[in-house]
């Protein structure tokens, strides 16, 4: 079950249980099901509940309820079954930055030269942010390019794409522009393509034979590092290697103690993680131990001290030892043993 795994990463990364009615009051809400701002069909979509989740209703009204669901509050339709998955209604254009447009414009003129009509990227899912979040209404496009009619995989490819841009937003990255993910079903195609894109995920360009082994995990880890890179603050500033490739190993991996089993048994301090150069192809311990730290800060992210760090270096802020320092209050002894207490936890 492909899915299952990349999906798997939202438990690691839901919200604390709430307080709230007892278990036998809770519902469950089917994947597909749409959460809205209000009780009503044509409400704005905050989020699409990509797996089948058991919530407390907080309220009802008519065939609505409401409920709360990891970061968000809104209306599901409970009756007559769940909603279609809404359409693009105005999908929001891809706007690199000037200086790269060309280069991508260069990518999906291949993709058509490659896929003829199907090479023309199209809008296919739709996700809406946490209206809390620093931008408070947040449109994310993603577009796909392909000549796959397997109705079933683009459909979780999707979830697949939803589930990677919000457990991104989850780990303090910057919310992305937009993607598109060009899927082949001849392998010749895809190798003609990446001829051209040599990392399979070049400006906002995610590409993939639909054959390949573990498909859906591979988009998801190439998705996350295209979404990392193509904010214009990371285009301008680069991004840490532990940060880069830390959330897209975190995207992929459902369970934190297997990360820390393969990063090792003993214990990193955080002043050699954040030193540490970490690569696609580097030593996957390495990667490990770069997704551990990624968890770790986006644990700290609520306290007081340490909150937004991980975002401030997306925005191009030093990421050396020092800057973590001072972010988390200055003290490196008291630091280090609050991140190998929290380490013994996993
Ligand atoms: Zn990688």
């Amino acid at each position: 079950m492909k899915g299952a795994l990349v999906f798997a990463v939202l438990g690691i990364l839901a919200a604390p249980p709430q307080e709230g009615p007892r278990d036998g009051d809770a519902i469950p809400i089917p994947a597909g099901s749409v959460l809205r701002a209000a009780a009503e069909r044509d409400a704005p979509a905050l989020a699409f509940i990509d797996e089948t989740a058991l919530l407390a209703p907080l309220e009802k009204r008519g065939e609505w309820v409401k409920v709360r669901w990891e970061s968000w509050v809104g209306w599901v339709r409970v009756a007559g079954g769940s909603e279609e998955p809404p359409e693009w209604d105005e999908p929001e254009a891809w706007s690199p930055p000037a200086p790269r447009r060309a280069q991508r414009e260069a990518l999906v003129k291949k993709l058509r030269e490659i896929l003829g009509p199907a090479g023309e990227p199209k809008p296919f899912g739709s996700y809406v942010s946490n209206p809390g979040s620093p931008r408070a209404y947040l449109r994310r496009a993603f577009t796909l390019a392909t000549d796959v009619e397997d109705k079933a995989l683009l459909r979780r490819l999707s979830g697949a794409c939803v589930s990677v841009a919000r457990a991104r937003v989850a780990l303090g990255a910057l919310p992305p522009s937009s993607a598109t993910i060009a899927l082949f079903s001849r392998r010749e195609d895809a190798a003609a393509f990446l001829t051209e894109a040599e990392e399979g995920w070049r400006e906002g360009v995610v590409a993939l034979w639909a054959g390949a082994p573990d498909l859906l995990q591979r988009i998801a880890h190439d998705l996350a590092h295209a979404l990392n890179r193509s904010h214009p603050f990371v285009q301008a500033n680069g991004i840490p290697g532990w940060l880069d490739e830390g959330i897209a190993e975190l995207v992929v991996t459902g369970s934190l103690r297997a990360l820390c089993e393969s990063a090792s048994a003993e214990s990193v301090p955080l002043a050699a993680l954040v030193e540490e150069p970490v690569t696609c192809r580097g030593p996957a311990a390495r990667r490990a131990r770069a997704a551990m730290l990624v968890r770790y800060l986006a644990y700290r992210r609520g306290s007081a001290t340490g909150n937004g760090w991980t975002r401030r270096v997306f925005l191009g802020e030093d990421s050396s030892y020092g800057s973590l320092l001072h972010a988390f209050g200055g003290d490196a002894a008291t630091l280090e043993r609050d991140f190998a207490a929290w380490l013994s936890r996993q």
